[in-house]
């Protein structure tokens, strides 16, 4: 995939953080940071940044082919809930097709999203690994 350099830079936060908005006014909880609450338009909102532990509540197996990315195929996409308590999609990777399922426990890890060409720039960003057993 070709990226805007100027426009990932702009993003970099959300590519690299988990930000949740909190509304102090209904409670409600919305995916990335913003200034006011998606749902009753509340400006007394608190952005929280997840721990980036949750729990897989359903997936998907992605044979689309992403420009720049082709290795990593076929891709896991996945609903995460994180421990905060609000769902996002995220890719799952470092586990075999065949043992991934809902329930599982992962956490986010900083990966490789994909690269110009061989000797451009590479992009990172926000993936999820099942959680190191403690
Ligand atoms: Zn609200």
């Amino acid at each position: 995939m070709k990226h805007s350099i100027p426009i990932f830079w702009r993003n970099r936060d959300s590519h690299y953080r988990i930000k949740i908005t909190k509304c102090n006014t209904c409670g409600k909880l919305a995916y990335f940071g913003r200034d006011r609450c998606p749902y009753c338009g509340s400006r007394n909102v608190t952005i929280i940044e997840s721990k980036g532990k949750g729990t897989l509540v359903n997936f998907t197996i992605s044979y689309y082919r992403r420009e720049g990315d082709e290795e990593h195929l076929p891709r896991i996409v996945g609903l995460i809930k994180l421990d905060e308590g609000i769902v996002i999609p995220g890719e799952i990777v470092d586990i075999d097709l065949g043992e991934v399922k809902e329930g599982l426990r992962v956490e986010a890890v900083l990966r490789r999203y994909s690269s110009d060409d061989p000797y451009g720039l590479i992009y990172y960003g926000l993936k999820f690994i099942p959680a190191l057993k403690k």
